[in-house]
């Protein structure tokens, strides 16, 4: 099975469940795991999908057939991945800022749970002491990622407990009798250098002494894929063999081995999607032509939230001379996907695919403006099938309240 779906497969697709339409290969997710089980041969490790990317209860249960496991950031996450089919076992809830009642949750339900914050860690202490495991999420103090808004490790970081307040961390465990099983880092996402994840792997090193029942080491997501051509794609190979290296020299030294678990969302998904909308108006300016889409950030927002650059291609007219468009959305605020973006000739009515959208896209879309939720179709073994409907006018009006 090819890894692309075609020009013609995506225009039928689009023709048969209409636009603006979510695509997902499944054929792509296969092969970028088997990338990461390749690459990961020589360790012990566990791949949680960090499934906030994408949770169409399909692709959970995609993902579960493969063999991963899953990495969930709320509570209802956790709830969809057991509805899904993961065991509880195969579930890690690595949350933050969460009420310590969905951490309590997280325990009754018997799924991994990381914990964010000294605060969390010793209610969690008090309530359970070592009858059941923890994970430590730390703040490795590490910057990295592709815009600050997607970086999580550095200093000014909500996320995890500061690496210089381990001591208390230490001494809460100790308190408490806390079974510390495993630490966690999550640097960032959009990470293209393998070196950032072994800093954070010696950052770690330093601290896994102070917690004698550890058993995993988590090191978290956010291996960078292609965007656009030219974009350097993380050598997962390369992070393969250094993670092998630094974990079996610290095993020589210190006769103690690791689970290593990671927690990739985009580098699985990413790539399988394509969002399909269609040319509505065109229109020349002084400053550019405009191609004004069916679609906007309410579907596609990472370009505007992070500057992201989305592939486009048209394929409905694939032969057409290039020319200069910028591709923008119909909502009513600014909301362009690409600025003078070099396309084939664009007439009203053509088809528009932006590619690497299966990553944090139907994910973060909304109903801003009151426009529908677009459809999503998953590809499989060359079949397509309709795995989410497109909202309709009664889904604005559910949850609604009418008293006047
Ligand atoms: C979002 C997130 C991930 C996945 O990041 P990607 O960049 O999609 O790989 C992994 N772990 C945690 C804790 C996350 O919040």
């Amino acid at each position: 099975m090819p890894e692309q779906l075609s020009h013609e497969q995506l225009l039928q697709y689009a023709k048969e469940y209409g636009t603006p339409l979510y695509v997902y290969h499944t054929e792509k997710i296969a092969a970028q795991y088997g990338k990461l089980k390749a690459a990961f041969q020589k360790s012990d490790t566990r791949f949680f999908y960090a499934c906030k990317a994408l949770t169409n209860v399909n692709i959970l249960r995609f993902m579960r057939s493969l063999g991963t496991s899953v990495d969930c950031s709320s509570i209802n996450e956790v709830r969809l991945a057991l509805y899904s089919g993961f065991r509880p076992d195969e579930i890690l809830y690595t949350a933050n800022g969460i009420a310590f009642s969905e951490i309590e949750e997280a325990q009754s339900l018997g799924v991994n749970i990381n914990i964010d914050s000294l605060s969390n860690l010793e209610k969690f202490g008090r309530r359970f002491g070592h009858s059941y495991p923890a994970g430590i999420r730390l703040r490795p103090d590490i910057m990295a990622g592709g815009n600050l808004k997607i970086s999580t490790g550095h200093n000014k970081s909500k996320f995890g407990i500061p690496v210089k307040k381990i001591d208390q961390a230490i001494a809460l465990a100790e308190r408490y009798d806390i079974f510390v099983r495993t630490l966690h880092i999550h640097t960032g996402s959009d990470i293209d250098d393998a070196d950032i994840f072994v800093k954070g792997i010696e950052v770690l090193f330093d601290i896994i002494p102070g917690f004698k029942e550890l058993e995993s080491i988590d090191l978290g997501g956010g291996f960078k894929v292609p965007y656009k051509k030219g974009d350097k794609e993380i050598d997962i190979y390369k992070l393969g063999e250094k993670v092998y290296d630094a974990f079996s020299d610290y095993e020589k030294k210190n006769r103690k081995k690791f689970s290593i678990w990671f927690e990739p969302g985009k580098f699985l998904v990413s790539q399988c999607g394509y969002f399909i909308t269609q040319v509505n108006v065109l229109k020349e300016t002084e400053a550019t032509t405009f191609a004004g889409v069916n679609s906007g950030f309410n579907h596609l927002i990472r370009p505007m939230f992070y500057d992201a650059y989305h592939h486009i291609e048209n394929i409905s007219n694939p032969a057409g001379t290039k020319k200069k468009y910028s591709v923008v959305g119909n909502i009513c605020e600014t909301d362009t996907f690409a600025w003078e973006r070099s396309l084939n000739e664009v007439r009203e009515g053509d088809l528009l695919v932006f590619h690497n959208a299966g990553a944090y896209g139907f994910e973060m879309s909304s109903n801003y403006n009151s426009r529908f939720k677009p459809a999503e179709v998953m590809v499989k073994n060359g079949i397509a099938y309709l795995i989410r409907k497109r909202d309709e006018f009664e889904d604005l009006l559910r949850n609604q309240i009418e008293v006047l």
